[in-house]
């Protein structure tokens, strides 16, 4: 029924149906969860002449005027003034393309915003019910009206015409998602109530309540798909890896430099435990940017080959995988391991013959990129799979080495990014949590300090004494997506700057992203040698570099980034004993928001505060890169004012009779996840 295509309903024609494809509606389903964004209520309307600055209001008139000019930064300000018999207001709107032919002198219509007054009264910006045509296709009660976002041809009106539509053909056709008791204990006989209740409520409250029935079934949906991938993932036993893991736990630490933390002991000999047992483990290692994730993977490697096996580690990047390769064989060659490095550039004679020895069975670690993916590399004697910066890879790409494989590999993934718990439930919902929470002994201080871009020279200054010590430094430069080049101009001028000017004596690398890999690793090895002690960068220094001697990271355009990957980009400093600094350089773009944002960071340095702060203020797809990175994104659920809701998903999944999962719903919505068994 929901996968049932808009084209059935009528009025939808070819036309119509490619602009509701624009707002992403291409079946009856789709439909009903394109709920509204907010809900007006007319009843609450009141007289222009009674309105009070600061508080938000719903005023009913006509327009009487209508007038538009430039203003400031090039935008255009178009303004409409209505009437209602006892006063003015004027109506405000910036980029006023599509509202321009709607608010036409004489237009009847219901505004809802925040009064402001400014030698008048006015609303930006406000909600807007148009009262010819907009009214049409809501019920006769009426007291409360629906509204959608739009996509340009399609009016309020007709969706509203739409969505009743649909609503009367899928009434006594919907099948049931949640638990019937779920939707009881929330008010509703059944889901079809829900629907309806959402797109048609008898107040803005009940809306309200009904799309937070709608978010609870969506993360449920995704929470039954998460324990489908988990089921899949154990129904085959694990890869049988022998040791003893105290045994082995002791002949990987014997070789160490230095002496483990406790955490990382307890983590280690946790998945030590684990890989010898009969479920393939599923892990996701979490720790703040430096506790030191790495040597505990590397003695998992140590482990699996011990007994024999293959090891996969998988980086995000070519220079991660290049420092991988450098730290597991420093970690694993003094118990006779071998390590292999296969990226995009490994050479094709020498891809042959390393591809030759996995494929033989031989054990040992193979380092790499994506290119460990590709179809030909064999691993028939896969024991784990490490992946590095989880974040940088979809669901998708983490079990395409495990999917089918019986006996099933072990997994353990691994997050620098702190992931605030909601997330972690809502996204690695189907992986057990390890934590590191300690710091390696004697790390220096770091030290954040934000600076307004006329405070520059004193950072340079400062940073000529560092490098005069002997120390290196990072200078990081924003990138944006479509402005790439933009920013790589600047990032270039800087370190053209710097080494024509006083500090150039200290050398200087230009590092970003588009760079040929081999011209990556060329001067990202010069900087850890200490060849060259300034790197300027674009953020493509963000992922786990590891140079203990840098000392200081200066970000230029501080503002432009987020929380979380400024913490990412400190992070970089202070790997070594001596102190570290990290200056935030602002530009005078920067608004007082932005610095509120900044101070965040500077008053603390524990990623899961920042990561928690950074899902409230820029959402989730931006603080994991879910649109990037193929994991969903929800339509209804919102994971920061919903996320109270996710642990009921969780519990309610967990409890779901085998044989009451709505899977073709699972399919429908989540259909491009992969979801073996499903
Ligand atoms: P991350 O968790 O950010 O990936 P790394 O694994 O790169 O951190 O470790 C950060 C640095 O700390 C590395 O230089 C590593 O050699 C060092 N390190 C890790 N564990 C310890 C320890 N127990 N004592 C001292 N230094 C350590
Ligand atoms: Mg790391």
């Amino acid at each position: 029924m929901l996968e049932k295509n808009i084209r059935f309903l009528k009025g939808v024609g070819p036309v119509r149906a490619g602009q509701l494809q624009r707002l992403g509606i291409s079946t009856i389903g789709d439909l009903l969860l394109h709920i509204p964004r907010a809900w007006f209520d007319r009843r609450s309307a009141v007289s222009i002449a009674s309105l009070v600055p600061g508080t938000e209001a719903t005023v009913t008139g006509e327009v009487i005027h209508t007038g538009e000019r430039a203003v400031r930064g090039g935008r255009r300000l178009f303004q409409a003034v209505m009437s209602d018999g006892t006063g003015r207001i004027t109506l405000a709107f910036f980029r006023p393309r599509y509202i321009r032919s709607r608010l036409t002198v004489g237009t009847h219509l219901s505004a809802t915003g925040r009064v402001e007054f400014y030698g008048g009264l006015s609303m930006a910006h406000p909600e807007m019910i148009f009262h010819a045509a907009d009214t049409e296709g809501t019920s006769t009660d009426g007291g409360v009206i629906p509204v959608y976002p739009l996509t340009s041809g399609i009016s309020q009106g007709v969706m509203r015409k739409l969505v009743s539509q649909a609503l009367s053909e899928t009434s006594g056709f919907l099948p049931g998602v949640l638990p019937r008791d779920e939707i009881i204990r929330c008010g509703w006989d059944d889901r079809h109530a829900v629907f309806e209740a959402v797109h048609m409520p008898s107040s803005p409250e009940e809306g309200q309540r009904a799309r937070r029935v709608l978010a609870l079934e969506e993360l449920y949906l995704y929470q039954l798909l998460l324990r489908r991938v988990r089921e899949e993932a154990v129904s085959s036993p694990a890869a049988v890896l022998r040791f003893d893991p105290a045994s082995a736990f002791e002949s990987f630490r014997r070789t160490l430099p230095f002496d483990l933390t406790g955490a990382q002991k307890r983590v280690a000999l946790e998945l030590l435990e684990e890989m010898t047992g009969s479920v393939p483990m599923r892990r996701l290692l979490q720790g703040d940017v430096g506790c030191g994730k790495t040597v505990v993977a590397a003695a998992a490697c140590h482990a699996c080959c011990l007994s024999g096996g293959q090891a996969v580690v998988l980086a995000p990047t070519e220079v991660l995988a290049a420092q991988h390769m450098q730290t597991f064989s420093s970690l694993l060659t003094p118990s006779g391991q071998t390590c292999r490095l296969l990226t995009g550039g490994t050479p094709r004679g020498e891809r042959r013959e390393l591809l030759d020895g996995f494929s033989m069975g031989d054990p040992g670690v193979l380092i790499g990129t994506h290119a460990v993916l590709e179809e030909d590399v064999a691993l028939p004697g896969l024991g784990l799979l490490v992946v590095d910066e989880q974040h940088k890879f979809g669901v998708t790409q983490r079990e395409v080495l495990l999917a089918g494989r019986d006996p099933r590999p072990h997994m353990l993934v691994m997050s620098a990014t702190p992931i605030p718990r909601t997330l972690a439930m809502t996204f690695y919902g189907d992986l057990d949590l390890s934590v590191i929470d300690e710091m390696p002994p004697g790390r220096g201080r770091i030290r954040t300090e934000i600076v307004t871009s006329a405070g520059r020279m004193r950072v340079y200054e400062f940073l000529r004494q560092r490098l005069k010590a002997g120390e290196r430094a990072y200078i990081v430069y924003p990138l944006r997506e479509a402005t790439d080049s933009v920013d790589l101009h600047d990032a270039r001028s800087a370190w053209e700057t710097i080494t024509a000017g006083p500090l150039g004596v200290y050398g200087a690398g230009l590092l970003y992203g588009t760079m040929r890999p081999a011209e990556k690793l060329e001067v990202t090895r010069r900087f850890a040698e200490g060849k060259i002690s300034i790197l300027v960068s674009t953020t493509v220094v963000e992922v786990g570099l590891d140079v203990p001697e840098a000392t200081v990271m200066v970000v230029a355009n501080a503002e432009r980034f987020g929380l979380s990957q400024l913490h990412q980009l400190r992070g970089r400093t202070g790997r070594g004993t001596s102190d570290a600094w990290c200056f935030l350089i602002t530009s005078e773009e920067a608004d007082v928001r932005a610095l509120t944002r900044l101070e965040t960071l500077a008053s603390t340095t524990d990623g899961f505060v920042i990561a928690e702060k950074d899902l409230q203020l820029r959402g989730p797809g931006q603080v994991l890169g879910t649109r990037q990175h193929g994991l969903p994104e929800f339509r209804i659920a919102d994971l920061v004012s919903d996320s109270d809701l996710v642990a009921r998903a969780r519990h309610l999944a967990d409890r779901a009779p085998e044989d009451s999962i709505p899977l073709s719903e699972v399919r429908w919505r989540y259909g491009e996840m992969p979801a073996p068994g499903v």
